[in-house]
């Protein structure tokens, strides 16, 4: 008896279960060893593989050294070791470090539309997993006190009627047990910093104007919770890190020790 238990229970933790790919929504075959899902592929993330089905999986990119250990460029070169890129040279910034999953193209890029302009929030779950790893991988050995998903104008809440980047952070609690058995609670503070000022999209503008045009875009709404502690701040895509950068000034501004900043996604563009 008992050891008819122990081989069901060994059964269970070997099981291949269908998974729906992020970016192309296709079901495809995931085997797993428990709550492992095995070993995976070359250059790969952990459990990246586990999100993406074959086709679309062949265009994932990981952001992978040589990076700016600044703003986390992934260089295009690579070869060589991680230095500083030209954008933090000539204007340093107020976070201390961004990191991000992968680089904001193919499968990445179609699974962060899906769930941002097309409403799929059940995106948010695996999406919210895949972000979690990367955090594991970079923030997990120092403590961040209190994590602050990048806000939107409250009429752009009102059109999208989510905000992505809490999404993305709400879920972790139960991510933490699902990939590390471990029960964990994060301080997340969705209310903490606030856009006072819409902004017209930043798309196609320029660092310049990018920067300009965010400039004063953010307030803090106690700013006791912030003082002395280190932050970690969430959004799903990285492309010239202005509006981090502007919640960091801010945030550092009352008397946070420390800013980083994690995103899905990360442009490979230098402008
Ligand atoms: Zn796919
Ligand atoms: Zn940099």
């Amino acid at each position: 008896m008992h050891r008819a238990l122990i081989r069901m229970a060994g059964a269970a933790r070997n099981f291949i279960f269908p998974s729906r790919c992020l970016a192309c929504g296709n079901l495809f075959r995931v085997r797993t060893h428990g709550l492992d899902p095995g070993p995976s592929p070359p250059d790969c993330n952990n459990w990246t593989w586990a999100f993406f089905c074959g086709d679309c999986r062949d265009g994932w990119t990981p952001v992978r050294a040589p990076i700016c250990p600044r703003c986390g460029l992934m260089f295009k070169s690579r070869e060589g070791e991680d230095h500083l890129c030209q954008n933090c040279v000539a204007a340093p910034r107020h976070f201390f470090r961004a990191r991000a999953a992968g680089l904001y193209a193919g499968p990445l890029m179609q699974a962060v539309h899906r769930f941002k302009y097309h409403g799929d929030t059940h995106l948010a779950a695996p999406l919210g997993r895949l972000l979690f790893q990367t955090f594991r991988e970079h923030f997990a050995m120092d403590p961040v006190d209190l994590i602050l998903p990048v806000p939107l104008h409250r009429r752009k809440f009102k059109q999208r009627g989510f905000n992505q980047s809490f999404l993305l952070v709400r879920n972790w609690e139960k991510s933490a047990w699902a990939m590390d058995g471990e029960r964990r609670s994060f301080s997340i503070a969705r209310n903490e910093l606030v856009r006072v000022r819409a902004t017209s999209p930043q798309t196609g503008l320029g660092r310049n104007h990018r920067l300009a045009n965010i400039r004063n875009a953010f307030q803090i709404a106690e700013p006791d919770k912030i003082k002395g502690k280190r932050i970690l701040l969430v959004d799903d895509v990285y492309t010239t890190g202005a509006t981090v950068d502007e919640c960091a000034r801010v945030l550092l501004k009352h008397q946070a020790r420390q800013v980083d900043v994690l995103t899905l996604a990360r442009a490979m563009t230098l402008s």
